[in-house]
């Protein structure tokens, strides 16, 4: 009887959370996809926890919104090594971001929490190659890519990050570097080890991001309001603005 009371209350959920229930910045007004939901978060290396890597550098508010994850073996000897998504998702991003970040792949995820759907966007750059394309549906701990250098541009690494608001895409320099827009990965990531309600279709929103890294937004008509976003700023999307060590 009670889990049958559970089923219908998710069942009730659903649509209303994909309207924009949730406080979770999800827009309004935007075209939704099917993905299958969490069942739980794993670090993006070394799967599931990270084996043979460590993390160089983690979420610096205002400065570095994500983590670094380097191979054990110090240097480049993690060049090439494996990256795998997080969670079950929907890869909403996956090309050349160019300038400070390359090879860049955006996967959105649902989970259940607190009574209600839950999204966020990972985010995983500088790689070397890039394995899955936009619109592809990945699982937990499926093949994205593997660790690069940027072209170059630093020591392998990869530079993870997991966003509350979906609309950061590869605009970081519109958005808020706070914990209001993201979550801390290491730490998100082990609270999130396993949840519930996994492995059901859920919609997710799409298209909430730009994919030029132009401030361009005030030029798109109907846009989505939105609070969280900071200040203008001249040349917002330089290399090195989120601080990335040139060792
Ligand atoms: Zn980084």
């Amino acid at each position: 009887m009670m889990r049958r009371a559970i089923r219908l209350l998710l069942l009730l959920w659903l649509p209303l959370s994909a309207l924009g229930a949730s406080d979770d910045a999800v827009p309004e007004r935007v075209p939704y996809a099917t993905t299958r939901s969490a069942d739980g978060f794993d670090m993006p290396v070394g799967k599931p926890d990270a084996a043979g890597h460590y993390r160089s550098r983690g979420l610096i508010v205002g400065r570095h919104m994500g983590d670094d994850w380097n191979g054990n073996g110090m240097g480049n000897s993690d060049l090439g090594a494996p990256v795998y998504s997080t969670a079950h998702g929907l890869v909403v991003f996956a090309r050349n971001a160019r300038m400070g970040w390359g090879n860049t792949v955006i996967i959105r995820h649902v989970y259940w929490k607190g009574m209600k759907w839950n999204y966020v966007d990972s985010f995983y750059t500088h790689m070397h190659q890039v394995f899955v394309r936009e619109g592809q549906q990945v699982r937990r701990g499926q093949l994205v890519g593997s660790i690069g250098t940027n072209f170059g541009m630093y020591t392998a690494h990869l530079h993870f990050e997991i966003r509350k608001n979906l609309r950061i895409g590869i605009n970081q320099g519109s958005y808020r570097k706070d914990l209001s827009n993201y979550h801390r990965p290491y730490d998100f990531i082990l609270g999130h080890r396993t949840v519930s309600g996994g492995n059901r279709p859920v919609k997710v929103p799409k298209d909430t991001f730009r994919l030029q890294s132009r401030t361009v937004n005030e030029m798109r008509p109907g846009r989505i309001p939105d609070n969280n976003k900071a200040p203008k700023r001249k040349g917002d999307f330089k290399v090195n603005r989120f601080g990335e060590p040139l060792r």
